[in-house]
């Protein structure tokens, strides 16, 4: 059941050496309608850091996640992606982004995957995984083509290539949906709740599929209430409590020894619920 103990040994060790920072939030804040929901946020991942986000509904985390590519505009602190600090500057009208070709430039190095698949429905599968890089990063529809089908069968689903959407199970187009994310070459993924929308019979084949990236090294951001996935996948663990980081640690120590007592009162009531 822990395959990669060593690894994530090895990963903790690499902690200590200088590794790149790919993703940071430096104290956000953001309110909606006068209610703070993100309480001044710092979170730093470094290259091949697997952080796992957990924390109750409503805590924050898809606003944390949603504030890294301007998808929600911060109303303070600092956003920065693969060493480039997101430029803002205060209007009238609140805070704005200063540099929209940056703002796109940032997003194009992170790959996302929501709860809710969000495939185009009206594209066959390799359609959906080869949109971006082509329209978006402009590059050979061939190659692109190429590089979709081995990302498809990467993901165990490339005799589906030419299927659409509603033809696939839940597992298989949340499959086709990290295929997507993969074909940017992102600097980072962020997972908000991958399995959640799914029967629990196909939450398996995501999790392996979210596995393997971690094993291959990539960074990644991951909101889950898969706490014993979390635990094995991730090499640091951020619990987040009404907008802020209650906890932060090796997922050891936040899973199985928190300091919080809420974190600790989270983990019995979410472990409890799950039977
Ligand atoms: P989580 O992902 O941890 O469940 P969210 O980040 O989705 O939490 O939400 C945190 C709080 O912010 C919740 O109370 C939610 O209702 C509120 N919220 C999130 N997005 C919006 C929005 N666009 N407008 C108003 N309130 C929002
Ligand atoms: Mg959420």
């Amino acid at each position: 059941m822990t395959p990669g103990r060593e690894y994530f040994a090895a990963r903790g060790l690499r902690g200590k050496t200088s590794v790149p920072t790919v993703l940071s939030l430096n104290d956000v804040h953001k309110s909606f309608g006068g209610i703070e929901v993100l309480r001044g946020v710092s979170l730093e991942a470094g290259d091949g850091d697997v952080v796992a986000i957990i924390g109750s509904s409503g805590s924050g985390k898809s606003t944390m996640l949603r504030c890294i590519p301007l998808l929600e505009m911060p109303d303070s602190g600092e956003i920065a992606v693969a060493g480039e600090t997101i430029a803002m500057r205060e209007t009238r009208h609140g805070r704005r982004a200063a540099d929209d070709a940056q703002v796109q430039r940032v997003r194009g190095r992170l790959g996302f995957v929501f709860q809710s698949f969000n495939l185009w429905s009206h594209m066959t599968i390799l359609e959906n995984v080869i949109e971006a890089p082509i329209h978006v990063h402009k590059r050979q529809r061939a190659e692109c083509i190429a590089e979709a089908e081995a990302l498809l069968d990467k993901v165990g689903i490339v005799e589906k290539r030419n299927a659409y959407p509603a033809e696939l199970s839940g597992g298989q187009q949340q499959r086709a949906a990290i295929a997507r994310a993969l074909a940017t070459h992102p600097r980072a993924l962020l997972f908000d709740e991958p399995t959640s929308a799914l029967d629990p019979e196909l939450v398996g084949e995501v999790l392996l599929v979210i596995r393997a990236l971690a094993e291959e090294g990539r960074t990644m951001l991951i909101v889950t209430h898969e706490m014993n996935f979390a635990r094995d996948v991730s090499n640091r663990a951020v619990f987040l409590h009404q907008g802020r980081i209650e906890e932060e640690g090796p997922p050891e120590q936040v899973f199985e020894q928190p300091v919080s007592e809420r974190c600790r009162q989270f983990l019995t009531s979410h472990l409890a619920r799950r039977g």
